[in-house]
This record gives C-alpha cells, sequence and structure tokens, in this order.
C-alpha cells in the first residue's frame, strides 16, 4: 500500500506549527516532486515528527527558521531537515542516536527531552531499510537527512 510522502510531510508540519510560532521559528516545506512510497505511515509520521519538533526546539532562542525538503529519484525518497538553530557539538555527533543521550550544554540542557526521539527515528529509519545522516555547525545549525526506499523489499 502506497503513501503520499508529501501529504504526510504537510500533516506532520501542520501539527508542530503552533509549537514553532510559539518559539517564533519559521516552518518551511519544500515539496520538489510528488512522492508516493510503501511505508509503515506510523512509524514514517513519528520517525519525522521527532526531526521537525528537534529542529524546532533547538532553535536560536531569538527565533529562527527550520526548513523540510522533500524529494525522490526512481528508488529513494530524501527528506531533509534543517535549521538554523544552536548547533551540536562534534563530539556529540556519534552519540546523538543513542537512547537517552542527550547534549550536556548549558542552552540544551534547559530544554526538556528524554533522550529517546532520535533512538526512535534511526530504528523506524533502519526498519525501513533507509538511512539518516547529521550535519551541523554550533551556533549555526543542523540538518539531518534521511534517505528510504519507494518500495520496501524484505
Ligand atoms: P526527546 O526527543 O526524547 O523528547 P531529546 O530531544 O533530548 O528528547 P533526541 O531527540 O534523541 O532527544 O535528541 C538527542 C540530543 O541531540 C538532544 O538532547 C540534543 O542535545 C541533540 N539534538 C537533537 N536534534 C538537534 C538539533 N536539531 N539541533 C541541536 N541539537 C539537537
Ligand atoms: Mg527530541
Amino acid at each position: 500500500e502506497m503513501t503520499n510522502i508529501n501529504e504526510l510531510l504537510e500533516l506532520v508540519l501542520k501539527r508542530l506549527r503552533p509549537i514553532a510560532s510559539k518559539q517564533n521559528v519559521e516552518l518551511i516545506l519544500d515539496s520538489f516532486r510528488p512522492v508516493n512510497a510503501e511505508i509503515d505511515q506510523t512509524k514514517m509520521t513519528l520517525a519525522l515528527s521527532n526531526l521537525v519538533e528537534n529542529a524546532i526546539k533547538y532553535n536560536n532562542p531569538e527565533g529562527g527558521w527550520v526548513r523540510v525538503s522533500l524529494n525522490a529519484d526512481h528508488k529513494y525518497f530524501y527528506v531533509t531537515v534543517a535549521d538554523s538553530g544552536i548547533g551540536i557539538p562534534e563530539e556529540s555527533l556519534n552519540h546523538i542516536f543513542e537512547r537517552f543521550y542527550r547534549v550536556d550544554k548549558s542552552h540544551s540542557r534547559e530544554i526538556g527531552g528524554t533522550g529517546l526521539g532520535l533512538a526512535i527515528s534511526r530504528s523506524a529509519i533502519v526498519m525501513h531499510r533507509g538511512a539518516i545522516k547529521v550535519y551541523s555547525k554550533e551556533n549555526e545549525g543542523t540538518t539531518f537527512s534521511v534517505r528510504i526506499p519507494l518500495v520496501y523489499i524484505a
């Protein structure tokens, strides 16, 4: 069964828009093409929501932006979640997908969380035979990029 990924992302952003406005964060969706894929809707919605939620909550306290983009080729669809936030220190980049890991920095410690979101996202992405990568620079921002096969092959 195929899911419209454009609609799935619109729903994810719609649900998180109130939190973003409260934090003065602009939420942008760039859908470069129509995408239909064979995914578990509940798990994929949670995986992508966790990334967008992080991008909002670890944003610049003065306000900033989150840009979600969707693209595809003949084999995969690609979602990137980029933010103008506090960034992740280089020495933490290898740990953020571990359960309960949180960056120990005064600003990120003030922001609540259990450290499970990214572990949940990664396991859902791996379950879909996908991949997730992170690029980040402290005090500049972070980009997560996700690649998922359009068709699931067991
Ligand atoms: P939870 O998601 O369970 O509520 P959490 O947000 O702390 O808690 P994760 O989503 O797993 O947990 O993220 C782990 C850590 O990685 C965060 O505590 C934060 O330090 C860092 N992090 C994740 N996403 C970002 C981001 N977009 N910008 C800056 N730091 C981030
Ligand atoms: Mg989180």
